[in-house]
């Protein structure tokens, strides 16, 4: 099988453009195909369609010795991800391993991927989740959303089934290394749970909130249907050590249970249990994240920005961005988790803070666009030495975004006009915030640090640079986001993926600080579970 990449096509083309365009770059009369991946390609103002296409020929080694120079066409490599088996030894041997039922705290994409692989091997895990089951979340996030009042501290956009990506755009794309091939493993696990097949093909799938939700579903039905246990409104509140070994968790209401090993997927705003952890001696680096604001623009503005005439193409959908602005100010400013055609959301998870973030649904069709517009802060920034110094800084942060907004999880807001100008907003220009349940116009000084403010200042003229319409004046500032990822690490053994002082303890995921975005946070779970797999 060949694999033939980088295989260009306009954006109205047909099958049989595509098959003429394969036949020719490879100079034969036929082949069979079927496509790996296909890209969009939007730069300079050319839309192109990137096909990397997994081709059959008759004489493959004839086309590969006439093309030898030719460095997108290649044998396709093998992609397959191999599965680990109870005491397959190995590498992560060291581990402490056991032989009772592993405990994995928190079902986010880590905790649910790292529960399946334990599930599928006979391990029977049992998953221990704060929050509720997806569509009692669903309920709970709705609710608050609308009327503003009801936050549940144990139930909202970072606490329940699926984790914090559960209410998101599900972008599926990450930037991790995959030598073992566990992303398209993932990808494909997740169609068989319902999601689109067209996740298997785009370079950059997302599947949207009302997607992700069955799949999650999904996976916590096939756990159980191997003998394992989700178990939802089960806050850990503490874990018993003994002799440098973590022999239990203990639950809100009292119960005890035994892990062996216990795996904590705790994801990035836990904030309550890295205290417990950091009291009952775990270790934690304190580690740089992100802060800023979420930035809305017309989803209309963004594809002409993207697509140029294309704009509005079928076949294109919402264009997505991406940039990075390198300022005078010593740092960067940069876009994350770009939500197309999508929703500014209230993701806090403690009472009296504001945080925002954002999501979309699979068709992406709402007005907006909008992305973090984010600014790196490390522990220089922190104030204090303390491990946990991040979190603080953090929470300090949305505590004034809650109190500039009116104290009530409304957000303060500010049109892009006004914040370069200096000056407060007092009301909605031509862009209709989608920050539900709604926002307060205002100066988003009061809110960030000034060596943030003045980064994104000095980012906006560079940005328009290469995104045109980035600066228009009435798009919508919404503050504050601050969950860009974890502030600290809790350090790992690089093989055995234990704790380091701690033994029988799998810190995992992006809590941890070991991921960031959905697919990641995913394969780290299934690296946990390797390992825990090659102990026994
Ligand atoms: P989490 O998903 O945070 O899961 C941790 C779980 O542990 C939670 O369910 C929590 O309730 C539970 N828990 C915590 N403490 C305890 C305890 N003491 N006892 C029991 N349970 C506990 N990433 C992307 O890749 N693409 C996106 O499009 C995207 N959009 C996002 C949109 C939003 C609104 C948000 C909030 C995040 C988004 N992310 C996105 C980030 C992504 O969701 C996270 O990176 C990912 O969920 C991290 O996975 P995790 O399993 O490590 O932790």
């Amino acid at each position: 099988m060949l694999q033939v990449s980088q295989l260009n096509l306009p954006v109205d083309h047909t099958d049989a453009d595509l098959r003429a365009a394969l036949l020719k770059r490879l100079g034969v009369k036929e082949a069979n195909y079927t496509v790996k991946q296909r890209a969009i390609d939007a730069r300079r103002g050319h839309v192109n369609f990137s096909y990397t296409l997994l081709v059959e020929v008759a004489d493959e080694a004839r086309v590969l010795k006439a093309l030898k120079e030719d460095t997108k066409v290649i044998l396709a490599p093998d992609e397959t991800y191999v599965e680990v088996k109870v005491g397959q030894g190995g590498q992560g041997g060291q581990a402490a391993g056991g032989q009772g039922r592993p405990v994995i705290v928190g079902t986010g994409p880590c905790g649910l991927f790292a529960g399946l692989l334990l599930a599928r091997a006979g391990l029977k895990p049992i998953l221990l989740e704060r929050g509720k089951a997806a569509g009692d979340r669903a309920r709970d996030v709705t609710g608050f959303w609308r009327r503003g009042w009801d936050f549940n501290p144990e139930s909202n956009v970072q606490y329940g089934e699926g984790g914090a990506g559960t209410f998101s755009d599900g972008k599926l794309y990450t930037q991790i290394r995959d030598r073992e091939h566990r992303i398209p493993w993932l990808l494909k696990e997740m169609v068989a749970a319902g999601a689109p097949e067209d996740i298997l093909i785009k370079a950059r799938p997302h599947i949207g909130t009302d997607r992700l939700i069955k799949v999650v579903r999904h996976v916590r039905e096939e756990i159980i249907s191997l003998g394992g246990e989700v178990r939802f409104g089960s806050r850990v509140s503490d874990v018993v050590i003994e002799n440098g070994v973590m022999r239990a968790v203990v639950l809100a209401d009292g119960a005890v249970i035994e892990g062996s090993p216990v795996v904590f997927a705790i994801g990035h705003s836990s904030r309550d249990t890295f205290a417990m952890l950091h009291e009952r001696g775990i270790p934690f680096d304190p580690k740089p994240f992100s802060v800023g604001v979420r930035i809305e623009h017309p989803q209309r503005l963004v594809d002409k920005m993207l697509f140029g005439k294309w704009a509005g193409h079928e076949r294109l959908g919402s264009a997505p961005y991406k940039f990075v602005a390198h300022c005078d100010t010593e740092r960067s400013a940069y876009s994350f988790c770009m939500c197309p055609g999508g929703l500014v959301v209230a993701a806090t998870s403690e009472p009296g803070t504001v945080v925002t973030n954002g999501m979309s649904s699979y068709a992406r069709a709402e007005a907006n666009a909008n992305a973090g517009f984010m600014v790196e802060v490390g522990p220089q920034d922190y104030g204090q030495a303390h491990p946990l110094a991040g979190i603080e800084f953090q929470r300090q942060i949305e505590r004034r975004a809650y109190e500039a907004g009116g104290s009530n999880y409304h957000a303060p807001a500010q049109l892009l006009g006004d914040f370069l100008a200096g000056r407060a907003s007092t009301s909605q220009g031509s862009v209709k915030p989608s920050y539900e349940p709604g926002v307060v116009w205002t100066d988003l000084r009061e809110v960030l640090p000034e060596s943030v403010i003045a980064t994104l200042k000095e980012a906006v003229p560079r940005i328009n640079k290469s995104l045109p319409g980035f600066d228009l004046e009435d798009a919508v500032l919404t503050g504050a986001e601050t969950r860009s990822s974890a502030p600290v690490r809790i350090p790992r053994d690089p093989v055995s993926y234990e704790c380091v002082s701690l033994k029988n303890f799998y810190p995992a995921g992006e809590g941890a600080g070991y991921a960031g975005g959905i697919i990641s946070a995913a394969a780290d779970g299934m690296r946990v579970a390797e390992a825990i797999l090659r102990a026994r």
